[in-house]
């Protein structure tokens, strides 16, 4: 061996085809028998103690390393694979993004740009999504991690635009009134992470009111707008969310995009979870005046499931994103023929290297079309409607929101208890249910109101998927309230 020249291919390949073919069985097998399986099921302590284990000097046979994640790896998964998974905001994964992620590997070609068929791809890719969300083609975007670089990269496009072209060169201090933000009481957290690493400080990110539905208040915006002026503030941009992660509801977008235009705001829309609702012609026009916006974040590994990760930000002028984000680098420099021909997408965003995540979504897009994938949207918001008028209609059921996409709020109420009986009461149901396998709900708080949610982002839930796991949900409640009595 230590005579052989070593590289990373297989020793065998035929020996290698087979270990590769049999855990592509195994995996397609695992997603085709999911129903048989629970939601979740905690990790022994024997498994987890085997991922302790110190860096492996010496080689093991690739049967035995993937023998291991079967066991210890795929034996435990997160559950949102699973068709009664509604905890926080997930896609559900779907078999060709994943074969589409084991042939980008082997193709391995790094995104940051160059001329090659990848790159073709990636602008594809970015071309169809501007396509489902009504953006100009002239638009520019990029594909990124998730929704939370989508929206940094967003608003870091609407700091330099908004403060000047100086900022950076000279960085904040240049910016002669501080800017300010604007966004719903609702906002997604990645808003303020994202000011805090723009150098403008969470207090830059005003809360704006949200109303009974829990949409951003356009007077108490003018409002904070006007306070802003009047006290040597720069107000910059307001951020719409095109679905709250908390209950979904979908911001005044076509208000929002006149308030910013006669304001002289950029207007900034999360789209990471309603955009590409667009994609179902029933709900489309809910989104109306989303397609106005100066930027817009989405994520494709939410609706359109693709295996994590892949977010997506659209930038309207093309030329500003450029700005924001091109470096001219000496061992860079742009060429007109060979590799280096492509131009550059790292010029849109924060990596350098960049995984081939395109292909995932391209693939999947391809082979369902993009109406398939806007049924699907469709359905999950028609589930979380009926999932609504089942729980108006039970006398120990009780809705703490407004739905207007995928998303439901409500909690068990059994009546008189304490709130803080009722907030224990709800979080004990919700974790029979994970503990058993049965359903993944997760728990928020809506205006006060502490209640569990489900967020039916998951294009494998049925109907009765839905209804078996309310049944067990009120049988849960109804056992606990009895043994807290007993
Ligand atoms: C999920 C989500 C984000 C963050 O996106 P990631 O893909 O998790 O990084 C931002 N905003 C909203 C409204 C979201 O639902």
């Amino acid at each position: 061996m230590s005579e052989e020249f070593e590289t990373l291919d297989p020793g065998d390949w035929e020996e290698f085809a087979r270990t590769a073919h049999a855990a592509l069985d195994r995996a397609l097998a695992a997603t085709r028998t999911i129903r048989d399986r629970p939601v979740w099921q905690p990790l022994p302590a024997e498994t987890r103690a085997a991922f302790r284990a110190p860096l492996p000097r010496a080689p093991m046979p690739l049967d035995a390393v993937v023998d291991q994640a079967f066991a210890d790896i795929f034996t435990y998964p997160m559950g949102n694979t699973h068709p009664r998974f509604w905890m926080w905001y997930m896609g559900a994964s779907n078999l060709t993004g994943a074969l589409a992620d084991f042939l980008a590997g082997a193709d391995g070609s790094n995104l940051g740009g160059g001329n090659h068929a990848a790159v073709e791809v990636e602008r594809q890719v970015i071309d169809w999504l501007k396509e489902a969300v009504d953006f100009p083609t002239s638009a520019s975007g990029t594909l990124t991690s998730g929704g939370s670089v989508a929206n940094l990269i967003g608003l870091a496009v609407a700091r330099n635009r908004m403060a000047g072209a100086e900022i950076r060169e000279a960085g904040l201090a240049a910016v002669p009134r501080p800017l300010r933000f604007y966004a719903s009481d609702q906002v997604h957290g990645c808003h303020q992470k994202a000011v805090e690493l723009l150098g403008l400080g969470n207090q830059a990110l005003r809360r704006i009111a949200s109303d009974r539905d829990c949409r951003m208040d356009p007077a108490a915006l003018a409002e904070a707008v006007a306070q802003d002026r009047s006290a040597g503030f720069q107000p910059a941009c307001v951020i719409a969310s095109a679905g709250t992660v908390n209950t979904g509801a979908i911001d005044d977008l076509g208000a929002v995009a006149a308030f910013c235009r006669s304001e002289g705001l950029w207007f900034h829309v999360d789209g990471c979870i309603g955009a590409l609702a667009r994609l179902s012609p029933t709900h489309a026009p809910l989104l109306r005046g989303m397609e106005l916006a100066d930027s817009l974040a989405m994520d494709p590994h939410k609706s359109l499931h693709a295996p994590f990760d892949v977010g997506c930000v659209l930038v309207r002028d093309a030329a500003a994103h450029h700005q924001s984000f091109a470096l001219q680098a000496e061992y860079l420099d742009p060429m007109t023929r060979g590799i280096a021909a492509g131009g550059w997408l790292f010029d849109y965003g924060l990596q350098t290297s960049r995984g081939f995540r395109a292909l995932k979504v391209w693939m999947a897009l391809k082979e369902h079309g993009a109406d398939r994938f806007g049924r699907i949207i469709g359905r999950n918001i028609e589930q979380a409607h009926r999932l609504a008028r089942r729980i108006d209609a039970h006398p120990r059921l009780q809705r703490l929101a407004p739905v207007c996409l995928d998303i439901v709020c409500f909690r068990y109420d059994p009546g008189g208890l304490a709130p803080d009986v009722l907030t224990a009461l709800n979080r004990e149901v919700m974790m029979r249910l994970q503990e058993a396998g049965i359903a993944g709900f997760s728990d928020t708080t809506v205006r006060g109101e502490h209640g569990l949610r489900a967020a039916i982002c998951n294009h494998r839930t049925t109907d009765e998927d839905l209804e078996q796991a309310l049944a067990a949900l009120l049988r849960s409640g109804d056992q606990i309230h009895q043994e807290s009595r007993a």
